[in-house]
């Protein structure tokens, strides 16, 4: 049997937000409200992000991406340092990455595609408060009006309003650094042109710190630009008003921020990649202070977490939105399933949390590897890299996230 018919919410319509309403379409609901906070589209305040190829291929089977989303194909992640290295610097060696790369704003865009014309995407629809009830969800919005639903999708960020109408209520905490991150457009690239293949994550080490660069494609799918994202802590003075900050969006980057940014390239970045990084001027530049969260439960009565409201990590495992898509084809095959609401969030929440929890794990040993504890990065070759990397990784078991699990073949066959 499935549970049929019925009110669901999504608060949130970014990407977890859209997932989360085409599964709740899929799996028969009589109707699906997405609440969007942002009056206009998302698309064009996101960068990049990587899909590794055997999560690519699980959520293309779920059909919830395809290939016809615009990507660029990576291979290899190759380490480099500046001590004794030519223009763009020396290769400590390389490892195998397998991952496509996309542009944060298509990949929005063609979820925002795949929701349904019956869902009832709403923006400029800010949810203030979520009051669980014992058959139902009532939500106050910012505007007075109040709604009921059988169930609730909390898909609704780092800051979730629906997370904290649950019992754990988690709050996310600072990692102790930041991403300073931007884009370049591929034609820009400082030359020569062999300097970095088109298919190579390139990550610029030094000490407390290191960058990761990777092709992406256009907001349109037009032309190719490099992503690039720089970790390090920032200077002690800036600290403080961090650890409540959400991101510090293009043009609002603090002088200091953008100081410190520039005296580590400068200090430690070979020749070549100081270029690349200043080609991205300041008013392109963005900050975002790192956080962990994992809560111990996706589900709890008629509510459910997906997302960055049920788990954030450092971008380290490149499974952000991999993760937030792995909810959806989770929810959407407990929903067509289970014979109650009950037992489809037990459900969802038994699969879900186990999988958040792992991955904020893996993101937290990462950050530790590549900025809290850097080792002596210099002084590495292709035997020492790899031996680092299986450590820091775990052997790679979660690395761009965890294999989605289900009986059987792709969900979509019994629509
Ligand atoms: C504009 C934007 C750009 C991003 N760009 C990138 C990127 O380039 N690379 C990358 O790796 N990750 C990016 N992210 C983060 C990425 O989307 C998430 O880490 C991951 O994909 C999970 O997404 P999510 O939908 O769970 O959370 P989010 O993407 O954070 O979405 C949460 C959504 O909920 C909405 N919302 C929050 N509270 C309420 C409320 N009370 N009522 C109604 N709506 C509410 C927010 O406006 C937001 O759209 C971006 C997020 C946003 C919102």
């Amino acid at each position: 049997m499935t549970v049929h018919g019925g009110r669901v919410a999504v608060v949130g319509g970014s990407i977890a937000g859209c997932a989360a309403a085409l599964a709740a379409a899929r799996a028969g609901a009589d109707e699906v409200v997405v609440y969007e906070r942002t009056p206009g589209g998302l698309q064009d305040r996101g960068v990049g992000l990587a899909v590794r190829d055997e999560r690519y291929r699980e959520l293309e089977a779920a059909g919830y991406v395809d290939a016809a989303m615009p990507w660029v194909r990576l291979t290899t992640r190759t380490w480099l340092t500046r001590d004794g290295g030519d223009r763009a610097g020396r290769r400590l060696g390389e490892l195998p990455f397998p991952f496509r790369s996309y542009n944060w704003g298509s990949l929005w865009r063609e979820l925002r595609a795949r929701v349904p014309a019956s869902v009832d995407y709403r923006q400029g629809a800010t949810v203030e408060q979520v009051v669980p009830e014992p058959d139902g969800v009532g939500l106050r919005l910012a505007d007075g009006r109040e709604e009921r639903f059988d169930l609730v999708v909390g898909a609704d960020g780092y800051r979730s309003a629906v997370r904290a109408a649950t019992r754990a209520a988690t709050v996310p905490v600072y990692a102790g650094y930041l991403a300073w991150r931007g884009t370049v457009p591929a034609d820009a690239l400082p030359g020569p042109r062999t300097a970095w293949a088109e298919d190579e994550a390139a990550t610029v080490t030094f000490p407390g710190g290191h960058m990761i660069a990777y092709r992406i494609p256009g907001a349109h799918g037009v032309g190719t630009f490099a992503n690039w994202v720089f970790y390090t802590a920032p200077p002690p003075s800036a600290a403080p008003a961090l650890r409540e900050a959400t991101s510090l969006p293009p043009g609002t980057v603090t002088d200091e921020l953008m100081a410190h940014h520039a005296a580590v390239v400068e200090r430690h970045f070979p020749p070549y990649w100081q270029e690349f990084v200043r080609l991205t001027p300041r008013e392109r530049t963005f900050v975002q202070p790192l956080y962990d969260l994992a809560v111990p439960h996706y589900g709890e009565g008629r509510l459910v977490l997906a997302g960055d409201a049920a788990a954030v990590t450092r971008p380290h495992t490149g499974s952000g939105a991999v993760k937030a898509l792995q909810d959806a084809t989770v929810l959407e095959r407990a929903l067509r399933s289970a014979t109650s609401w009950d037992e489809a969030v037990r459900a969802y929440d038994a699969e879900r949390s186990a999988a958040g929890l792992a991955v904020v794990e893996l993101a937290r040993r990462l950050g530790r590897a590549q900025v809290e504890a850097t080792p002596d990065w210099a002084a590495m070759d292709q035997g020492a890299l790899e031996q680092w990397w299986r450590e820091a990784a775990d052997g790679e078991r979660v690395f761009g996230g965890q294999e989605l699990k289900w009986p059987g073949r792709g969900v979509r066959e019994d629509r």
